[in-house]
């Protein structure tokens, strides 16, 4: 009797971890091509392109508390379907 609960809670460990497993090879299947947003795939705008309801918005984001204006404007992109912010890679900035 025990023998049975026992084979049956190693059934379910069993397909716990593959679903798991699922869901790690999800999120390691990240390679969307640069300039697009990876949560609904809308393409990124630079500060540039956002119109200026667009820029109020992209102002009050959560990441105007970790970057500064400027930085932002130069640097980051935007979804405007989600409002992704996506901070680029400090590198070659002449
Ligand atoms: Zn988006």
């Amino acid at each position: 009797m025990s023998a049975r609960d026992v084979e049956g809670d190693a059934r379910t460990a069993t397909r716990a971890a593959a679903t798991t497993g699922d869901v790690m090879n999800d999120t390691t299947r990240d390679v969307r091509p640069a300039g697009f947003c990876p949560r609904c795939g809308a393409r990124l705008r630079a500060w540039g392109e956002l119109g200026g309801d667009e820029r109020e918005v992209a102002r009050r984001l959560p990441a105007s508390a970790d970057f500064t204006r400027g930085e932002r404007e130069r640097r980051h992109r935007w979804c405007t379907r989600c409002w992704h912010e996506e901070a680029r890679a400090p590198s070659r900035d002449a």
